[in-house]
């Protein structure tokens, strides 16, 4: 098998730098035109002789010009094309020089969503992060900073609107009704940040005022027809500008900030400095489109590219097995605002939530790799959940060891060290250190090492001596490419609770591990005490100890943490349903029964935190719990036993709570409404399991929002019934000529466990409104399926189908082809029957001879 794999170890720094470049694009009917013109000088640091290294990938070249003399590649000794035809190799040259290189590109051709596009005639970029070879030769890497201008000439009529980043310096008309634009850069920037927009685009205006009573415009922009829907962003960009002044003192540096929500994108959004591109669903909003879930992603989207202004514009990342440094303190950065602006506690246990669902999961699986990998074939498949959350996940281990303040005082002595600079995660190691004055250096073993680590916790008490002991064991699994693994700093929040239920006074609630083995003791404890562990879930791991269904259910009612008390009922749920699953008894534990119920009736406890207690785990993460023959039908069915039985015991209760919420019909975007709206459909989805489908189909008929409309919906689809067909034709019928909002409509039915779904699927593949080149489209029919449906996903004839799908995906945009075959190779511990039916689909998909390097590289880890 091919194999181009990339170290870090083989790092070398540029052998030239570029001072400046100027850039022309020439917009035609059929291609871009685009002329580089670099200055280079010598990097002194480089031991390398005078060659300049430039990367390239599938051009078409016009010309080359050294210091303004023609070259070219067939007369020329001094180039050199080598290495798979990626590298553009000069070499003999002078000290300084300048190159004026031409090239031919198409864009209206790309279906890749990468480099130069264009998406519903708006011509647009993604250059994160090797987009930029496809356009010119360049020294295309994140340690090259260079200061950009860029003149864009398209015809006035196609094209009113032409952007790029920084200072619009001058715009003028040409003859034939051509007109330009010049973008000029105050300061330098990487090549991965460079973006481009032309077409005719309306805006919305707003401006924000500094701390520094600095005057920022603000400007969104899309199709005039999607105007009115992008009201809720601007908002966002506004309370996230405030936020980072008033938390962390960043102010904005420029003048103008300017979104454009693009059809057609990749992923959620590029935060390019000044020209931020953004995936058009995670910009309009209306109460009529957007579920609350839809307005906390949006708004959490926002943030995030606003917040990279400071992390990492402005300090970025010297190569791209860094990359995680660019993302974790944006990533922890949107998740604390979040934390702020709604609910401590949900927010943190949505966050674990999603990282034990996702994150875990891809650490056990064949693609797992430290948050800093050390090797890779495609950097493009490092854009994982292990880079962004779990990352995120460390930086919060630092502050919960430091606490706010210090961590504050990382972060000034960073930025005052590195701003404009290209760092490496050693950089941000010693800025911690030194801020802090402390030996933080075991935080390398979570930057080097991968997988989620086992903490096993054991308890002992001396009713004689009145000691109680905790001994914690941390463990590992050693992968291929590791020859052992080193003990991990683990931060454990926790306390002791005694028998009736009050906490024992302590001198500390946080254990440091930092050692494989390790014990504690406490004394004068009189009787033995319940510990409650890992409390806000204080570090990425997975704990083990052997809580007794009674210790549960103690905490479920006495536990003062929150989180751990939520944390109780998900484990104490999952073991239950794990018990199932493996003995095949159907029954429901009567200690079980009691800590729902007293969580359900408790009128005390607030309405999210209700919902998430009463939401049984996800079939995936049962499944990731029972770890070895995993059959989805009896993990489907168990839970399906469990839901049923809990709602024949309880249906006055679950019915009381829904009635009483359904009475609040003015629909408003506030905390407590989205949480009143939150349990009551969780309350619903039980509710129809009892009573369906009429309730159902009421609450659809009866709700003046999407949330309320769409949660109706999805749980109908998961039912066989008259109007489960009436609802879908409904929603359709509503919303078929808006993009964004029927990709709900192919989502609920892929996600419905039904078994006609896979046929279902098979014919929206064909529908007028699928579009397989639009990754939103793309996510909503096969991601959804894929991740979501484990039940129907895992059958012979669903792994054909999504074999089918990668390889034809892998023909027209190779980086959703790799996201969607990363749901197949997630399932490796299935029962060995359903493991071998999926291997050979793997195995035909790596058999393709034509396959892209990006889905190859993924393939190949998991055969
Ligand atoms: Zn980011």
């Amino acid at each position: 098998m091919k194999n181009k794999t990339i170290y870090l170890k083989d790092y070398k720094v540029s052998s030239y730098f570029v001072e400046s470049i100027d850039l022309t694009y020439e917009l035609k009917k059929d291609y871009t035109l685009v002329t580089n013109e670099s200055k280079f000088y010598k990097n002194i640091n480089s031991k390398e002789d005078n060659i300049l290294k430039l990367n390239w990938n599938n051009l078409d070249i016009i010309g080359i010009f050294l210091d303004w003399k023609k070259i070219s590649i067939e007369i020329d000794s001094n180039i050199e094309l080598i290495e798979d035809n990626t590298i553009l190799f000069l070499n003999d040259l002078p000290d300084t020089f300048e190159l004026k290189i031409v090239t031919k590109i198409y864009p209206h051709k790309n279906t890749s969503l990468e480099w130069l596009y264009v998406s519903n005639w708006i011509y647009c970029t993604q250059c994160e992060p090797e987009g930029f070879r496809n356009m010119t030769y360049y020294l295309d890497r994140p340690d090259v900073l260079s200061v950009y201008s860029t003149k864009i000439i398209a015809d006035k009529q196609d094209n009113p609107v032409l952007l790029s980043n920084w200072n619009l310096i001058e715009s003028w008309d040409l003859e034939d009704g051509k007109h330009y634009a010049l973008w000029k850069d105050p300061f330098k920037k990487p090549s991965y940040l460079f973006a481009l927009v032309a077409w005719k685009l309306d805006y919305i205006e707003s401006s924000f005022t500094t701390f520094r009573w600095k005057e920022v415009t603000l400007r969104i922009f899309t199709e005039p027809h999607n105007i009115n829907r992008c009201d809720f962003a601007m908002a966002s960009l506004k309370r996230a500008m405030k936020w980072d002044e008033d938390r962390f003192w960043l102010e904005y540096d420029l003048d103008l900030f300017m979104i454009v929500a693009i059809d057609d994108f990749n992923s959620g959004a590029m935060e390019n400095k000044w020209l931020n591109i953004f995936n058009s669903a995670v910009v309009f909003a209306t109460p009529e489109t957007a579920t609350d879930k839809d307005y906390i992603y949006i708004e959490r989207v926002i943030w995030h590219e606003y917040f990279h202004n400071w992390t990492w514009d402005r300090v970025t990342c010297r190569d791209w097995f860094q990359l995680s440094l660019k993302e974790w303190l944006t990533v922890f950065r949107d998740s604390e605002f979040s934390a702020d602006m709604h609910s401590k506690s949900t927010k943190r246990i949505e966050d674990v939530r999603y990282l034990c669902n996702y994150q875990f999961r891809e650490d056990a699986s064949p693609m797992s790799h430290p948050i800093r990998p050390s090797f890779f074939e495609e950097i493009s498949n490092f854009y994982t959940l292990t880079v962004y959350e779990k990352w995120a996940e460390v930086v919060r281990m630092y502050q919960t060891i430091l606490w706010k303040s210090w961590f504050r005082k990382w972060m000034d002595l960073y930025f005052e060290r590195h701003d404009w600079q290209a760092v490496t995660t050693e950089d941000f190691l010693n800025a911690m250190q030194d801020a802090n004055n402390m030996n933080l250096s075991q935080f390398q073993t979570w930057y080097d090492q991968a997988w989620t680590p086992i903490v096993d916790v054991s308890s002992n008490f001396s009713a004689e001596k009145k000691i109680y002991t905790l001994t914690f064991k941390q463990s590992c699994p050693v992968r291929q490419w590791e020859k052992r693994k080193n003990p991990f700093i683990i931060p454990i929040k926790f306390w002791l609770i005694d028998s009736s239920g009050d906490e024992i006074k302590l001198e500390n609630d946080i254990i440091i591990l930092t050692k494989e083995e390790e014990k504690f003791e406490f004394n004068n404890i009189e009787n033995e005490p319940v510990p409650s562990l890992l409390r806000d879930f204080s570090a990425p791991i997975i704990l083990n100890y052997n809580y007794s269904f009674e210790k549960y259910s103690f905490l479920i009612e006495n536990d003062s943490n929150e989180f751990n008390r939520f944390n109780a009922m998900q484990n104490f749920s999952t073991e239950l349903l794990v018990n199932i699953v493996n003995s095949w008894v159907y029954e429901l534990n009567d200690l079980f029964k009691n800590s729902f119920k007293s969580i359900l009736i408790d009128d005390t406890i607030w309405n999210s935190f209700k919902a998430e207690c009463i939401t049984l785990p996800s079939e995936t993460l049962i499944a990731d719990k029972i770890w070895k023959n995993i059959n989805p039908q009896k993990i489907f069915e168990a839970r399906k036993y469990l839901i049923t039985s809990l709602i024949e015991e309880f249906e006055v209760e679950f019915l009381k709570i829904y009635d009483n919420l359904k009475k609040k019909i003015d629909y408003k975007i506030d905390s407590e409404d989205i949480w009143n709206r939150k349990l009551k459909n969780v309350c619903l989805e039980y509710i129809s399991f009892k009573n369906w489908p009429s309730n159902v189909y009421k609450a659809y008929l009866d709700s003046n929002n999407m949330t309320d409309s769409f949660s109706a919906l999805s749980i109908l689809s998961k039912i066989e019934c008259k109007e489960r067909d009436e609802v879908l034709d409904d929603f359709y019928n509503k919303w078929n000529f808006d993009p964004i909002t029927i990709d709900k409509w192919f989502s609920v039915q892929a996600t419905s466990p039904l078994e006609n779904t896979l046929d279902n699927i098979k014919k929206l593949s064909k529908h007028k409104l699928f579009d397989i080149t639009n990754p939103n489209k793309v996510r909503a029919l096969f991601n959804s399926f894929s991740m979501l449906n484990p039940v129907i996903f895992n059958k012979p004839e669903s792994y054909e189908f999504i074999a089918d799908k990668v390889l034809e995906l892998d023909k027209i945009n190779p980086a959703i082809a790799s996201r969607l075959v990363k749901n197949m190779i997630n399932w490796k511990k299935l029962e060995s029957n359903l493991w071998e039916k999926l291997r050979l689909q793997l195995l035909r998909i790596s058999n393709e001879p034509w396959l892209s390097w990006i889905v190859l590289e993924v393939v190949k880890k998991s055969l």
